[in-house]
């Protein structure tokens, strides 16, 4: 076994020098993983299919003809869980954002970048979707770079014509419920029914994002986790040395003891096969420690627990802990620092979700018209003249009535009832008379309750401006 402190000088460190996916000539390196198998990889799968299920069946589900998710950019219409938000929402959008944002952070320093492994849709697409139909039509890592070397023949011709194909294909569909989510499922059957010519604009843009899909999931790959993606360039800054992640027991594993059965010094459990390194769909070693192109997803746990289990060691070489519990040789326990991020998140959560289930079906905001002060009727009373601004959360028409809560008086709504359609945003005049004898100063709080029938939505606060007293 291997002292912490032995560890530097030990290993290799030469693997800094360059990237998997580079090679010395500054090209691409292919990656060609081994397929994976093993427990943790069926849980993958399962948590796939699940993520898939969802992904495929959302655009479908509506709540009152509505989508139950949409993010109409275009419109500035977003739909989450059937509840409509609009740009009167902002900030619940900035403070979702913001919680969002705390919550990657939080969740990456306590338990490292297990979210690009098991619930990234990049991941899931390229590991679960396009790869699995990979070793199904070119065979497995070794038959793909046999593939890869033999010269154009019928077969070669065949594998690679078969995969575009279907990868094209399934690119077309992913880019289809993208702007599913976009424009809703109704908009994108509608465009289909009426055609390339009637919507010649959207058309192009479908094939540009069909491409870009085909593109990454053919030959991009895991570049996109490696060189684009900014939360897997954060990972430097957001990792400690208390962060869960996939790593290698170097205290249990080193010295590494390929052939060394009978070595006269003690070697480490790690028998050097590479099981590990054929697997990772990045390219990588786990072995040299924690490094920004891997994903986390978890495929050389397995592939070195079934190395382990063949040659009679406990598994767990390669598994799920931090820095720290491999160097004291202790298991991944709650700590109070876990328990404080948790309850951070915990709090975030919670002030969202108050504000969303309490969330106000209609904002009304009442204004005194600009420039306007007051007018005297010729029975003496005076007169302010108001805009009530309404944006109508809901999909169903409602219309509103005003009463004054602490002024004797009488409003009148300019230009027909007071009443907001589905969705809608409405700017409408209204005058209030009121007795001077009610006045006690030049400028007097008004409160205005705002009804639905007979139920308050709520008390509007503005000013009723008289003479001076
Ligand atoms: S090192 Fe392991 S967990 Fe990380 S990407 Fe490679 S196979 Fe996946
Ligand atoms: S799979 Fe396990 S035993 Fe084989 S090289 Fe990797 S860490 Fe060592």
């Amino acid at each position: 076994m291997l002292k912490a402190e032995d560890k530097e000088k030990v290993l290799d460190q030469s693997f800094r020098d360059s990237v998997a996916t580079i090679d010395q000539q500054g090209r691409r390196k292919y990656i060609h993983p081994k397929k994976p198998k093993g427990k943790l990889y069926n849980k993958r799968t399962v948590a796939s299919i699940v993520y898939l299920i969802l992904f495929f069946t959302l655009p479908f589900i509506k709540i009152s003809g509505e989508p139950f998710f949409m993010i109409n950019v275009l419109e500035r219409k977003f739909i989450f869980f059937g509840q409509i938000f609009g740009p009167q929402d902002f900030f619940l959008f900035a403070l979702g954002m913001l919680t969002f944002m705390v919550f990657i952070i939080v969740f990456t320093v306590v338990f490292g970048r297990i979210f690009c492994g098991w619930a990234c849709p990049q991941t899931i697409f390229m590991e679960m979707v396009f790869r699995k139909i990979e070793y199904w039509i070119d065979g497995d890592a070794q038959q793909q770079r046999q593939l890869r070397e033999m010269p154009w023949n019928a077969e070669k011709i065949r594998k690679r014509a078969t995969k575009i194909v279907v990868f094209y294909a399934i690119a077309v569909l992913i880019a289809h419920f993208f702007m599913a989510y976009l424009i809703g499922m109704d908009k994108v059957k509608l465009y289909m029914q009426e055609g390339i010519p009637a919507h010649f604009g959207t058309f192009v843009s479908l094939l540009v994002f069909s491409s870009v899909f085909f593109f990454v999931y053919y030959w991009f790959r895991e570049q996109v986790c490696i060189v684009v993606c900014p939360y897997g360039r954060l990972q430097g800054v957001l990792l400690d040395k208390n962060s869960i992640v996939v790593a290698y027991d170097y205290v249990r594993g080193e010295p590494r003891s390929k052939g060394k059965k009978e070595a006269a010094a003690p070697a480490g459990d790690c028998i050097d096969c590479a099981a590990c390194v054929r697997v990772c769909p990045t390219g990588i070693d786990i072995r040299n420690g924690t490094q920004l192109e891997c994903v986390n997803c978890t495929a050389c746990i397995d592939a070195c627990d079934a190395i382990m289990t063949s040659v009679h060691k406990p598994t767990g070489l390669i598994r799920f802990a931090s820095e720290e519990n491999i160097r004291e040789g202790k298991k991944p326990r709650i700590n109070a620092r876990i328990i404080a991020y948790s309850s951070v998140l915990a709090i975030l959560v919670s002030v969202l979700g108050f504000l969303l289930i309490t969330r106000d079906d209609v904002d009304v905001t009442i204004l005194r018209a600009s420039g306007a002060v007051y007018q005297k009727l010729p029975d003496g009373r005076l007169v302010n003249i108001y805009n009530i601004k309404m944006a109508n959360k809901t999909r169903k028409d409602i219309p509103l009535t005003l009463k004054l809560e602490n002024l004797n008086g009488e409003i009148e709504v300019i230009g027909g009832a007071l009443h907001i359609g589905a969705e809608g945003y409405k700017t409408q005049p209204f005058i209030i008379r009121v007795d001077p004898a009610e006045l006690k100063a030049r400028k007097n709080e008004v409160r205005i309750g705002v009804y639905e029938g007979d139920k308050k939505l709520k008390t509007a606060e503005t000013h009723f401006m008289g003479p001076v007293k």
